[in-house]
Formats: structure tokens, sequence, C-alpha cells
């Protein structure tokens, strides 16, 4: 057993969690990912991967500078930071304790796009760092693709009260920061993370079945919509499905 694997099943086991995301083909069972490579020289993430699936909804966003959105002006992610931190700009602001404008590459080729700041995440201002940031961590570890490498950011910047989904109006005023994070960033793929999150990004309302395993993109960077890693503390039987999400995502980061 290697030791990214051994890691990965002591977290599991740190989590509760009963299934592991790792599930490796049997032996002689036929993979269905394309094999860019021989099987042997195959990378074990894309090992029994499924195949990159058709186009979903295609989203563009106004350009801000018509909405006279002054958000285009900052030239960088720090500077979107900034602005988050030192503004209010719907009813949870006032509550935070720290808002949490997202951290990571400036020049990520992969942005995870998660719900809203936890407990944690308030207390500490950076995303993802609480039970469901430890399942984070492990899914891009899988995949092979280091934290420091990514961007992690969430659809509103500060945290709902008692971890209620966050209301339309909330959504409306803060994703605008998103939507110039993104512009900055510039990714070869967006990973949108629970329903929250693919709706917000895609402007529709339609459940997760509907949203994952399609390649929809966002001002024609590709977007992949898979479970909140918090949904997979809840229920194990989601990890599966999940797996096979970031692997889609992680297959068109090499395309
Ligand atoms: N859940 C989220 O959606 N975002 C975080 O940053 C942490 C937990």
């Amino acid at each position: 057993m290697d030791e990214l694997r051994r890691r990965y099943l002591k977290q599991q086991a740190e989590l509760g969690g009963d299934e592991v995301i790792l599930t490796e083909p049997m032996a002689g069972t036929v993979t269905e990912a394309s094999p860019a490579a021989p099987a042997a020289t195959q990378p074990k993430w894309l090992r029994g991967a499924p195949p990159i699936p058709g186009p979903g909804i295609a989203v563009t966003t106004a350009d801000p500078m018509l909405l006279g959105n002054d958000l285009a002006n900052l030239p960088t992610l720090d500077a979107v930071a900034d602005r988050i931190r030192t503004t209010y700009c719907c009813g949870l602001c006032p509550a935070r304790t720290n808002a949490v404008p997202g951290e990571g590459d400036p020049n990520a080729k992969m942005v995870l796009v998660g719900e809203g700041p936890g407990a944690t995440e308030d207390a500490t201002g950076r995303p993802f760092v609480g039970q469901a940031g430890k399942l984070l961590d492990g899914i891009l570890d899988a995949i092979e693709v280091p934290r420091t490498s990514v961007y992690i950011t969430n659809i509103v910047k500060c945290r709902p009260p008692q971890n209620r989904k966050p209301l339309p109006d909330e959504i409306a005023a803060c994703i605008p920061y998103l939507h110039r994070q993104l512009e900055l960033i510039r990714p070869k793929v967006i990973v949108a993370m629970g329903g929250t999150a693919g709706e917000a990004m895609l402007g529709v309302r339609k459940g997760l079945g509907e949203l994952r395993n399609k390649v929809h993109t966002f001002n024609g960077i590709p977007l992949i919509v898979t479970y909140h890693p918090a949904a997979l503390l809840r229920n194990p039987n989601w990890k599966k499905p999940t797996w096979d999400d970031v692997r889609i995502a992680r297959q068109l980061l090499d395309r």
C-alpha cells in the first residue's frame, strides 16, 4: 500500500467514513476512461474513471462594467480580498468574525467553490479548514492535485447563521466577488461543490442529480458540479459519485 493511500485510509477512518473514495478496479476489470497511456503507466486516480461527459449549461455573465460594478477595476485577488474584508454587502456581513474571501494560487488551474464559510472558517478567515475541509484535502490528495496549487472559495464570503443555506439576496449581493475572482484567475476547470454552488453559478434551480455528470461552462471555463464534502460526511453513499466527478474534473485539467 503506498503512502498516499495509507494516509487517505487513515483520514477516512478518523472521519468515521465507512466507505473509501479510493476504489481500485478489481483485477481484470476493464476501465472506462480512454487510456491515454498504457494501464501500467496510468495514474491511480484515472483507473476506472468515467469518461468526460457531454456538455451541459453554458453561462455567460454580463460585463460588470456595463452593470456599473467597479469590482472590474480591482486588479488582483488580494485587492478583491481587501474589498471583501472591508465592506458589508449583505445582512450576513455584520455578524461575521472574519470574512473568508478564498485562498490559493492566483494562477490556479482548478478553482473549487463551496457554499459559504462554517464556524472554523469564520474563526480563521480561511476556506475549508474544518471537518469538510479535511475531507476536501483527502479528495485533492487522491487526484494528485496539491491544495497549494488550487484556489478555494465560496459563493458567499461570510458565514450564514447556524450554517443555513445562503438566501437568494445574499447570493446576489456576494457573487460578483466570485465572478471577479474567476475573471482574474481564468482556471482550466471549476468545481462547484454542492447544489447551492452549482445553482448559483449556473443561474438555475435544478437538483444536483440534473447538474452532475455534465461539462457546463462558465464564461467558457468548464464547470463540474459535485456533492459538497459536508454532505459526504452525512451520507457516505455519495462518496463514489463524488470520486467519479472529481476524476472528470481532473481529466479536464490535462486536456
Ligand atoms: N463549507 C463551505 O461551503 N465552505 C467552507 O469554506 C467550509 C465549509
